[in-house]
């Protein structure tokens, strides 16, 4: 056991607070990561908050991680100590359902192992990335091209392979019209992902504060879902929205904006119900669909992308004592657009 450094929640209602948590020994196909940066998403705020249900506490979250092998097992062929690598919102799956098969891990019918809050193939409770290092199977660890700012890199294996698996699953691309609703973590990766795939990137946002950064990230039009001409202005008009939102949002409105064949991907995860008039849907043969982050493999092809096209998420650099004042900022859409924890901070 490694005894390491880390933040955690003590409840749901308490602030996070400096603690130790317990690494396993590196086993023969594990590698320890010295953490770097760790990304704060808004998935470890409703997690910490019990807004999907309860968890075990103290819990340390994080699952936007990057940093450096230090130490390999001795059947690790695929990292070497000193890469650069990366962990996302998995760290295992059961690897032989259908699914997990024919390489969508992210949906193992067993539940993929999440990086926190899950429990580990050892019974232990899996603990996340505010943390100075974790250990991992290999082939749940991302390699991390060094052409992506090290600081920014973090992000993308949360909120760059979030929008970037639904952009590709629905074939964003030139001639496609996309809309990403809601401008934050996940909404200003999305916004720059589409863009690259060539796609005409539409921003609803809900007033035009944001409007500037936008269009400088890559959105053709900008639209404030507050004014309620925009959903008449817009009517019938993507082929793929995108919703990022992190709380219950009018979907019925949203819908009326698709063309003919176009679908809504849902990836916000409120707490609350979305409900969904069948007449909505009915109208423009219209679908509405979900997705939750991605594979192994598509995360790696999202990270080269990213490094091909000179992608990087936006964000502002905390330390470890400015965790509590983040995630107020993020529940406050103070976001601009990711904040990224400097992870020598824990120590
Ligand atoms: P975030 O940075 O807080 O961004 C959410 C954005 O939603 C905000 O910037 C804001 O955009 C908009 N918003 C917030 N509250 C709203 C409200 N009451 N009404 C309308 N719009 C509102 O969060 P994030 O880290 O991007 O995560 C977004 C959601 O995705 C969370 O629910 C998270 O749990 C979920 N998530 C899902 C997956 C998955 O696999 N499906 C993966 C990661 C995260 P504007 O200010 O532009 O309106
Ligand atoms: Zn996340
Ligand atoms: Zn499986």
């Amino acid at each position: 056991m490694l005894t390491v450094n880390a933040y955690a929640a003590p409840s749901a209602t308490e602030p996070l607070v400096p603690t130790t948590i317990e690494r396993r020994d590196v086993g023969a196909k594990d590698v320890l990561i010295e953490i770097a940066y760790a990304g704060i998403c808004h998935s470890d705020i409703h997690t910490v908050r019990g807004d999907w249900g309860p968890v075990a506490y103290p819990l340390t979250v994080g699952h936007e991680i990057v940093g450096v092998v230090t130490e390999v097992g001795s059947d690790v062929t695929l990292h070497n100590v000193g890469d650069r690598v990366g962990v996302g919102c998995m760290v295992n799956s059961c690897r032989e359902c259908v699914n997990c098969l024919s390489g969508d891990e992210n949906y193992c019918l067993k539940g993929n192992t999440g990086t926190y809050a899950s429990v580990d193939r050892d019974g232990t409770i899996t603990q996340g990335g505010y943390s100075t290092h974790v250990v991992v199977v290999e082939d749940f660890v991302l390699k991390v091209p060094e052409s992506i700012p090290y600081e920014a890199a973090a992000p993308l294996l949360c909120a760059g392979i979030t929008t970037y698996s639904p952009l590709h699953h629905w074939k964003a691309g030139p001639g496609s019209k996309v809309a990403v609703v809601g401008m934050g973590g996940l909404g200003h990766m999305a916004v720059k992902i589409a863009h690259a795939m060539g796609a005409e990137v539409t921003v609803l946002s809900r007033t035009l504060s944001k409007k500037e950064d936008g269009l400088r990230l890559g959105a053709d039009h900008y639209y404030a879902t507050g004014d309620e001409a925009t959903f008449e202005t817009l009517a019938n008009e993507f082929d793929l929205i995108i919703n990022t939102v992190s709380a219950e949002i009018d979907m019925n409105a949203h819908l009326s904006l698709l063309a003919l064949n176009g679908t809504l991907v849902n990836v916000g995860a409120p707490s609350e119900p979305l409900p969904v008039q069948a007449f909505s849907l009915i109208g423009g043969r219209r679908s509405f669909a979900g997705s939750g982050i991605g594979s192994i493999g598509e995360t790696q092809e999202m990270l080269d992308f990213c490094a091909e096209h000179g992608i990087a998420p936006e964000i502002e650099l905390v330390n470890a004592d400015g965790i509590n004042d983040a995630y107020e900022r993020v529940l406050s859409s103070d976001v601009r657009y990711r904040f990224v924890i400097d992870a020598s901070t824990f120590a």
